[in-house]
């Protein structure tokens, strides 16, 4: 599977948003995704996805995404991820805000800077708030 999803080029005139909204339009919205943005400078520098979900869930297992983000090739400083959920609203759901704070705490300990977790949905885009 080509886990690229838009190319170095593409992203680097984006914004996140940009880049949240062009993945989201190119993989529609039938089910969950899941995907990963390293950014340099809050711009994001490429993007990759890393699970593929059911119509209302998608599982993002720790070891892939930091898997995705030390192999990744560019030159990064911190990294955002993001969801979408299938054909339904963006309201983060419970498990999205436990993910959150997971993904925070391993971020804590490998001493990374983490941009945020947003959830999309038909109504638009959000970032899951985290206490
Ligand atoms: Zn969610």
């Amino acid at each position: 599977m080509c886990r690229r999803v838009l190319c170095y080029m593409e992203c680097g005139s984006l914004t996140i948003e940009g880049v949240i909204r062009k993945a989201v339009v190119e993989e529609g919205m039938n089910r969950e995704v899941a995907y990963l943005i390293p950014t340099l400078h809050d711009r994001p520098v490429g993007i990759r996805k890393l699970s593929t979900g059911k119509r209302s869930s998608v599982i993002v297992e720790m070891y892939v995404l930091f898997n995705e983000l030390f192999r990744f090739e560019r030159e990064w400083d911190s990294f955002v991820m993001f969801h979408h959920h299938g054909d339904m609203m963006k309201q983060p759901s419970e498990s999205d805000r436990a993910l959150t704070a997971r993904i925070r705490e391993c971020c804590i300990a490998l001493n990374i800077r983490f941009g945020g977790h947003y959830t999309i949905g038909i109504d638009g885009i959000t970032k899951v708030k985290e206490d």
